[in-house]
């Protein structure tokens, strides 16, 4: 693709990485197949291609309005248009660089400001959110009907997270996480008890929290940089002394985390241990898959077992690359799988895009639970706590972290106090 990128712009890193995406895009339209919105709404400027002219048009100093701010607001960056894109393209960067630019240049109502400051000052701390979601839980009856399926009916209570750990001389890092510390700390507790079975202690950084992807979805990079480097520094004696990987039991976090060594690229102090964080970043699911290998036998019980249908996050397919790998563990667990069709489209969670699209979000949910449950699957699962709160929220079927699926099948161990 041409470019005429404003010289301006072009002097800066970001408008010369943004150049080089935009140039490796030769407009083939592939990526329009399996982009989400495009399937649901069929207008061009919601698709891949659409957008990457709308980004184009604003770096090269084109008109730019709330029109083009709502067709990236709307884009899930799911990311599914990359693992499509025969060209390399990073659409998720470029994203990212055309959303910062768009709000710059065309800001956004009051309401929509608050409604956004109040995702990034709220969601990361689970503090903050504990007692709004028990506000929400005792007012749910008196509800709409979508507001209450987005209130968790049960929150971890603190005393969740108190499980006696043996120490073990391999150690990993595990992130807690912010909601899902708060909604889902079983998941966590599930993950360092197969771990602790295996010989490897998960640790967990007290002082760890947000990944920063709400900020930095959200389009507040300082915020999100500030919360990066709180974790780096949280992280890093553990790093410097031993652990052997960074352990992530939610795809979003996940997929962020592995990001950080590029969103910190150009900061002196925390570049490189960015990037180390990054490269030491692996799904659960990757580390079991080589871990479990041969133990099998010995771990999971005999007996029958729930059929599952598993939904793959986009955060972990498309943005990690990671597919086949926890179906695979399923059924070495012995858990018999549906197939389940278009499983690389996003189910509408997207992070804060369930709260802030509501309408769509809502329709690629429905579409999604209609392709997972086409099977008749016993039990839903994923990897993803976004995904497992929105899929749960609109179906009376069990919807769980795979990671509770592997525990269960575990024998129980003797000997153990
Ligand atoms: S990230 Fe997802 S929603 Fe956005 S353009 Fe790509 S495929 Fe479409
Ligand atoms: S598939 Fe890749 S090269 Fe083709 S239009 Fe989409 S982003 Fe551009």
């Amino acid at each position: 693709m041409q470019t005429r990128i404003q010289a301006d712009l072009l002097a800066t890193p970001e408008g010369q990485r943004a150049n080089r995406i935009l140039r490796n895009c030769v407009h083939c339209g592939f990526c329009t197949a399996t982009c989400p919105t495009y399937r649901l709404l069929g207008d061009e400027l919601d698709s891949p291609r659409g957008r990457i002219y709308l980004i184009k048009q604003v770096l090269e100093g084109g008109e730019v309005s709330a029109t083009t701010q709502g067709h990236l607001d709307r884009c899930l960056t799911c990311r599914s248009c990359e693992t499509t894109c025969p060209s390399g393209v990073e659409y998720g960067h470029l994203v990212d660089i055309g959303r910062g630019l768009v709000e710059r240049r065309v800001g956004r109502p009051a309401k929509e400001r608050l409604v956004r400051w109040l995702l990034r000052v709220l969601l990361p701390y689970p503090e903050r959110l504990r007692p709004l979601l028990r506000t929400g839980q005792f007012l749910r009856p008196l509800l709409p009907k979508a507001l209450r399926s987005r209130i968790p009916i049960e929150l971890s209570r603190n005393s969740d997270s108190a499980i006696a750990p043996r120490r073990h001389a391999r150690r990993m890092l595990m992130l807690e996480g912010c909601v899902q510390s708060l909604i889902a700390s079983g998941t966590n507790r599930s993950a360092q008890r197969i771990f602790d079975r295996l010989g490897i202690e998960l640790v967990v950084a007290p002082e760890a929290g947000c990944c920063g992807a709400v900020s930095h979805h959200l389009n507040a990079p300082a915020d999100a940089k500030a919360q990066i480097r709180r974790n780096i520094d949280a992280w890093w004696p553990e790093v410097q002394t031993g652990a052997e990987a960074i352990v992530m039991t939610a795809s979003g976090c996940g997929a962020m985390v592995r990001d950080w060594g590029d969103l910190l690229r150009d900061d002196p102090d925390y570049a490189d241990k960015a990037a180390r964080i990054s490269a030491m970043t692996r799904d659960a699911g990757e580390i079991l898959h080589g871990e479990l290998a041969g133990t099998e036998k010995d771990l999971f019980a005999t007996g029958e077992r729930p059929s599952v249908a598993f939904q793959n996050p986009c955060s972990l397919q498309h943005g990690q690359g990671v597919k086949g790998v926890i179906e695979d563990l399923l059924d070495r667990a012995g858990y018999p799988l549906r197939p389940v069709a278009d499983a690389h489209l996003c189910c509408g969670s997207a992070g804060t895009y369930s709260l802030l699209q509501r309408d769509i979000a809502d329709r690629l949910r429905d579409d999604k639970l209609r392709a997972l449950q086409a099977g008749h699957p016993d039990v839903i699962a994923t990897a993803n706590l976004g995904c497992q709160h929105h899929l749960a929220g609109a179906t009376a079927a069990p919807v769980v972290h795979w990671l509770e699926l592997i525990e269960r099948a575990m024998r129980p161990e003797t000997g153990r106090e």
